[in-house]
């Protein structure tokens, strides 16, 4: 078999970085083994690349594209709307339609807010969590992202030198350039650990709980049986906003997100990725008692770009399929072979690794002989190796984040399956030393 190479990505990276710093335009686009890519197009769960590489992807754009590259409802509902105007800088019944889909599909949201990315709806979610309790502190969770802002950007990759005892974590700022000011409200504790967050809260005087309901950006971790639970009654108890960061989850890991799938309601959430299908769509859904301040309590939330037009036609249009019985329980069933088969596969290869999440989004960390519950322990991972084999997996045309997660589309039926299977255990092979 030819192997896939990627030099005019490489060379095309370089030139560009003249222009754009690094030749990318997000943080999280650089520095990938072997090069950033630089693609040009995209079909279903295929990216075709500037060497002319055809990949299978399984970043998904890290998340957004559940329904594949190429929708054609989606990509209808969006031409339609090209058609009548851009931004309106006013409301539309399509920003309606759509907030009534999601008003029906989440378990907590009475009320929804647009936003045009995950990273300020988040900034929403919490000045609104401020505004009614009057609280200011924040607890958030290791391991746990919520965006590049100053506010949240704390004790995300935190290296094993700096995280302080796990009793209490230092928080770790996650750029150089960032306000050590904005984390003066921010608490950090070490996820999946009752005693401690229920502790913290009996003392009443925090406004918010944010945390990924499921930890996905480090690591695939479900939550422990009833900790979401002890969570939620700890909020209540103490008058605490509990909010869910269903960025990832929403619309990924069923119709209601994990909110609905784990069975706990958050008083707010925040949605975006998969929402819209790649489009710039974000949301602050949950409770018309906090939700309505927004009409009436002097909080403030802009955005010239929320609700664009054709980004609503798109997240109606993803909505509605998404809603439509079946959808989640084919992929259910395809992510879990493949779950299983790749975990298969390393067993034979006799290479330590869990495999673990749910179908939708899950993680292979190689390295790990017991499953993590929270980040600390996610520190074990043999980071360099599993780079190697996504990096085998590339040049055998199949794409998965190097940090371990793997993005399921509905798009990714039974032949595409075995296929990455089958390049995976090759890609394994060529790691076994
Ligand atoms: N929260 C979570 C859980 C995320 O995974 C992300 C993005 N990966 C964000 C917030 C920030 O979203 P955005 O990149 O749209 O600003």
């Amino acid at each position: 078999m030819t192997l896939c190479s990627f030099e005019r990505s490489r060379q095309r990276i370089a030139e560009a970085s003249r222009l754009i710093p690094g030749g990318v335009s997000s943080h999280f686009r650089f520095g990938v083994s072997p090069t950033p890519l630089v693609i040009e197009r995209a079909d279903g769960v295929y990216l075709y690349d500037a060497d002319g590489n055809r990949l299978i992807d399984y970043y998904l754009a890290l998340g957004p594209m559940i329904l594949g590259h190429t929708p054609v409802d989606v990509i209808e509902a969006a031409r339609a709307q090209l058609e009548r105007g851009i931004l309106y800088g006013g409301q539309s019944e399509l920003e309606f339609d759509a907030a009534r889909l999601v008003c029906e599909m989440v378990p907590c949201a009475e009320r929804v807010r647009f936003a045009s990315s995950g990273s300020e709806a988040v900034q929403l979610a919490l000045r609104l969590a401020r505004a009614t309790t009057g609280r200011k502190t924040v607890l958030k969770f290791e391991g746990h992202y919520h965006g590049w802002l100053d506010s949240v950007l704390w004790s995300v990759g935190t290296p094993p030198d700096d995280l302080g005892p796990e009793a209490q974590p230092i928080p770790f700022a996650g750029s150089s350039g960032q306000d050590p000011m904005a984390g003066a409200h921010v608490e950090v504790l070490s996820w999946n650990r009752t005693e401690q967050v229920v502790e913290r809260l009996a003392r009443g005087d925090v406004a918010a709980v944010i945390m990924e309901p499921m930890m996905c950006n480090s690591g695939g971790i479900l939550p422990l049986p009833g900790y979401l639970e002890a969570v939620r009654k700890a909020c209540t108890d103490s008058g605490t906003v509990l909010i869910f960061d269903e960025v990832i989850t929403g619309f990924r890991v069923g119709p209601g997100g994990a909110q609905q799938r784990l069975g706990v309601t958050p008083d707010l959430a925040i949605f975006a990725k998969a929402i819209a299908n790649g489009f710039s769509v974000a949301a602050v859904a949950g409770q018309a008692r906090f939700m309505d301040q927004l009409a009436h309590g002097g909080i403030i939330h802009g955005g010239t770009y929320n609700a664009q037009s054709i980004a609503m036609a798109a997240t109606i249009a993803t909505l509605k399929r998404l809603n439509t019985p079946g959808v989640f329980e084919m992929m259910e069933e395809r992510g879990q072979r493949l779950m299983t088969g790749l975990s298969d596969a390393l067993k034979e290869a006799g290479i330590p690794a869990t495999v673990r999440g749910l179908p939708q989004i899950f993680s292979v960390a190689l390295g790990l002989k017991t499953p993590p519950v929270n980040y600390r322990d996610t520190l074990a991972t043999d980071r360099k190796r599993y780079i190697r084999l996504t990096t085998a997996m590339l040049e055998r045309g199949v794409r998965a984040l190097e940090r371990g997660a793997w993005f399921l589309s509905t798009e990714h039926d039974d032949e595409i399956i075995a296929t990455t299977i089958a390049a995976f255990r090759e890609a394994l092979a060529t790691i076994r030393t």
